[in-house]
């Protein structure tokens, strides 16, 4: 009764400073704040609550259980019950916030845990929330590997020298606290990040945060809780947790990163113009035909090809490509055909893809002379296969063809 008075008169008098400086229905700071330190008020309705509460980075649930924890961590009673009633209406179930300050028992100390309680009991009381029971829910399953790692730890690095707390963090803190069910995975890591920020001590830090996104918090949300703290903590532990957090994503995306192989040292390779032989085998071509920048690359990359020049009139042998060819055509006008279709006429521009082991041929058309850049992988170090030449008759076809589709 005497809380709920003493709750009623501080926001009566909250009411009274707002309506007699401001008619402002959001204001949080109390008035005497205005009274006695009017930049704090500023700062508390328009930057805390006005814009950091209101950022999407994070959840207000997120936030609540964030700001209990603090408060919990750093034993400032006082704010304790205003934010208490903040969490539930913002979604945090009692029961949650029982396991918050169990879980921090164990990260700041029994003394604030249970003053945490008397605040907390009075806002259950106003509330009409009674007593909690066990939810009765199987307790979580820890990742076994992880756990491997980290009890291994405890007993070479704490046991030899204190082997009852490595007992008890192996047997209780986490055979026992971090499988209750009273709190999901991810909100006893993030309750436990909080508290560590908030109690400066960012070292036991990366081991909670990496626990914290491999439970499904993400970079975004963990980066806004160090936010959020500097107006719950200080800005100094804030900016201390910063470069701790920054190095754990780092490891973390390095860690994702799928594996490349090692740089081999080899040395970019340019051909220069002219340098490279140019020539038109008889065999292969019908007609003038030049090839400049002719190009292989090395193994296991097996792609290779050259700039075509063709005469009027001239155009290749009939052959194929095991893994295919691209014409990308730069000048002039040509015909491509596969066997058994028509002439396709190409131009600058058009790009023409050879399926593999199609028969076909490429070249200019009668009148007017074509180049194109080709491009073909080779399988087994083969990326062509030449047959017979094209006969005229066959070649000319394609005039009246094109001549035939022109009319
Ligand atoms: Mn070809």
């Amino acid at each position: 009764m005497k809380t709920i008075a003493a709750s009623l008169a501080l926001s009566t008098l909250a009411l009274a400073g707002a309506e007699a400086q401001e008619p402002r229905r959001d204001r949080v700071a109390p008035a005497a704040v205005y009274e006695v330190a009017p930049g704090l008020g500023h700062f508390t309705d328009d930057v805390l609550f006005g814009e950091v509460w209101k950022r999407t980075e994070l959840a207000p649930r997120d936030r609540s259980l964030v700001t209990v924890s603090a408060l919990v961590a750093t034993g400032k009673t006082g704010q304790i019950p205003g934010h208490v009633r903040r969490a539930l209406d913002n979604g945090v179930k009692p029961g949650e916030i029982g396991e918050l300050i169990t879980q921090l028992a164990f990260y700041t100390g029994w003394p604030n845990a249970v003053s945490a309680v008397t605040e907390v009991k009075k806002v259950f009381d106003e509330r009409g929330i009674g007593a909690l029971a066990a939810s009765g829910a199987d307790p979580v399953t820890l990742d076994p590997a992880a756990e491997a790692a980290r009890t291994a730890l405890v007993n070479t690095t704490v046991a030899p020298t204190a082997p009852a707390l490595a007992d008890l963090t192996n047997r209780v803190l986490f055979g026992d606290l971090w499988r209750r069910p009273e709190l999901s995975p991810r909100d006893r890591s993030l309750v436990t990040m909080a508290a560590l920020i908030a109690i400066g001590q960012p070292e036991q830090l990366p081991f909670h945060a990496n626990r914290a996104m491999d439970s499904g918090l993400s970079r975004t949300e963990a980066a806004e809780v160090a936010t959020h703290l500097g107006f719950y903590v200080g800005w100094p532990r804030a900016m201390s947790a910063v470069p701790v957090l920054e190095r754990v994503f780092a490891r973390r995306e390095a860690s994702t990163r799928p594996e490349s192989p090692a740089d081999t040292g080899a040395e970019l390779k340019v051909v220069r113009a002219g340098e490279a032989p140019s020539a038109g085998a008889a065999e292969r071509f019908a007609g003038q035909v030049r090839i400049t920048t002719p190009y292989r690359v090395d193994a296991p990359a097996r792609v290779g090809g050259g700039t075509v020049a063709f005469a009027a009139g001239a155009r290749t042998a009939w052959h194929t490509h095991p893994l295919g060819q691209t014409l990308y055509i730069v000048s002039g006008r040509g015909w491509v055909q596969k066997e058994g279709s028509p002439v396709v006429e190409v131009g600058p521009g058009d790009v023409v893809w050879i399926p593999p082991n199609v028969r076909h041929w490429h070249g200019a058309t009668v009148d007017t002379p074509m180049t194109h850049f080709a491009v073909a992988e080779a399988l087994n170090g083969s990326a062509v296969t030449w047959m017979e030449l094209v006969p005229d008759d066959v070649y000319r076809a394609g005039a009246k063809q094109t001549k035939a589709k022109a009319r």
